[in-house]
């Protein structure tokens, strides 16, 4: 054929910049493009600016899809260990924070640079700003209509990502691409954002803004699903991690974790205690302290959290520990080891770090991220239905489907 390329990647974020690299260092001829003024402007900001680029411990298990085998094959192909490999041989020197979370001593600059050198090692082009208004499908491949006119190409790989942050570039584009070639989307939604509250039911916690405390949250059990539901969405979740309160709702890593798994109507379930038992410690402080109630609660919750939990609750907090009723006490603990209450939104796209759904799995083959309605077409990143937790997990999704797909396009 005419194809003047051998492969076009549109999207220069996580997964484009990297699956071109990787490509263009098998031999293929690739040109990358993206329609943003900066380059790879979310690893940017990404992880505070440090970037958590991976999760040491990294699998199957941390990612929610509608078809949650799909990302086995590319994530034990491409794995932590392997990432780790590319930015240690880059001289990039980065620490562990929490639970497997890696991020650059340094900056988030530091991926974008390491990235782009690899693009270089693979004699990559990069066209950036290019905006790309139409894909068609022609014989032998593809013609693209760009701001650098048309373009022809054997092969398209779709990294341009979901609707997180229209801000900085976030576009619909992968989508339409899909729905163009006969794709199902799984309903995009906001995930990785803090939850929100009717105005009236959040008033109470109004005062609290700024408060923040290690609690155990749950939400999704207890919803009627059959075994094959139960199996193909998510099963409900439970994360002990830093909850935090805002003037609109409740935010920090417990709540964006459980946001992926939150659907409308389902309530949270929260222990305001982290798994601790709160009765017996309530009993035990009846007999051993002369403190008031408040002043007890205060010393394993905030202290804003225990007054405002104690007034709204009715409970005398200036009382004795000694005086009070074991009765209270126990409705105490059962008030806040199991807290339940209903969001009634998300921040949505405009503060959520990732978009859960997105191209159904089913109809890509999950060793190549090939597109199995139309040959040479390939989607890989965010864009696709695979969402991970809070903690690096996205970014080793993003690498892993890129180097799967690197390995899956056809050879020059
Ligand atoms: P992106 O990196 O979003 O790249 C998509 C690219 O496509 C963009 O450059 C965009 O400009 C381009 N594009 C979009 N539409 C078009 C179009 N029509 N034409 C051409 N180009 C287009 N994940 C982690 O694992 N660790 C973290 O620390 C972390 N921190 C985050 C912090 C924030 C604030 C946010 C928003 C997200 C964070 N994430 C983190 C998530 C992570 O950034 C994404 O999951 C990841 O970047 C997805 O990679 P991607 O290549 O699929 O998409």
């Amino acid at each position: 054929t005419s194809a003047r390329w051998d492969t076009i990647v549109i999207g220069a974020g996580a997964a484009g910049l990297f699956c071109a690299a990787l490509a263009g260092q098998r031999g293929l001829k690739v040109l990358l493009l993206d329609h943003a003024e900066k380059l790879a402007e979310k690893i940017r900001i990404s992880g505070g600016g440090r970037c958590n680029f991976t999760n040491r411990d990294a699998g199957p298990a941390n990612f929610l899809s509608s078809n949650p085998d799909f990302c086995r094959s590319a994530l034990a192909r491409y794995t932590a260990a392997d990432f780790i490999a590319l930015v240690r041989r880059h001289g990039i020197s980065f620490h562990e924070k929490h639970r497997g979370q890696l991020f650059c001593d340094g900056s988030s600059e530091q991926i974008i640079h390491m990235l782009v050198s690899e693009c270089d090692s693979g004699g990559v082009e990069r066209r950036q700003p290019c905006a790309v208004r139409a894909v068609r499908a022609i014989d032998g491949g593809f013609e693209l209509d760009s701001d650098a006119g048309p373009l022809k190409t054997r092969q398209v790989v779709i990294a341009t990502g979901g609707l997180s942050i229209p801000k900085i570039g976030a576009t619909d584009f992968g989508y339409r691409i899909a729905k163009q070639f006969g794709h199902k989307l799984i309903e995009p939604r906001p995930a990785l954002v803090p939850l929100t509250f009717d105005a009236a039911a959040w008033a109470p916690f109004v005062p609290l803004a700024g408060v923040s405390l290690e609690v155990a949250i749950e939400t999704g059990q207890g919803r009627q699903r059959g075994p094959v539901a139960a199996r193909g969405r998510d099963t409900g979740a439970r994360f002990v991690e830093d909850l935090l309160f805002t003037h609109r709702g409740l935010s920090g890593p417990a709540v964006l974790q459980i946001s992926s798994f939150w659907r409308p109507g389902d309530a949270l379930r929260i222990d305001l205690g982290a798994g601790a038992d709160l009765a017996a410690r309530l009993r035990e402080a009846k007999l051993s302290s002369r403190r008031q109630l408040g002043n007890e609660l205060a010393t394993w919750l905030p202290q804003r959290l225990a007054s405002a939990w104690l007034d709204s609750h009715g409970l005398p907090a200036e009382r004795a520990m000694p005086e009070l009723r074991d009765r209270d006490l126990e409705r105490l603990a059962q008030g806040l080891s199991r807290w339940t209450i209903t969001p009634d939104g998300t921040e949505g796209f405009r503060k959520a770090e990732v978009t859960a759904g997105g191209v159904d799995t089913r109809e890509l083959d999950s060793r190549t991220m090939a597109s199995k309605r139309q040959p040479g077409l390939f989607f890989i990143g965010e864009v696709v239905d695979v969402t991970g937790w809070l903690g690096g997990y996205n970014f080793q999704w993003a690498w892993a489907s890129a180097a799967a797909c690197a390995l899956g396009l056809a050879p020059a």
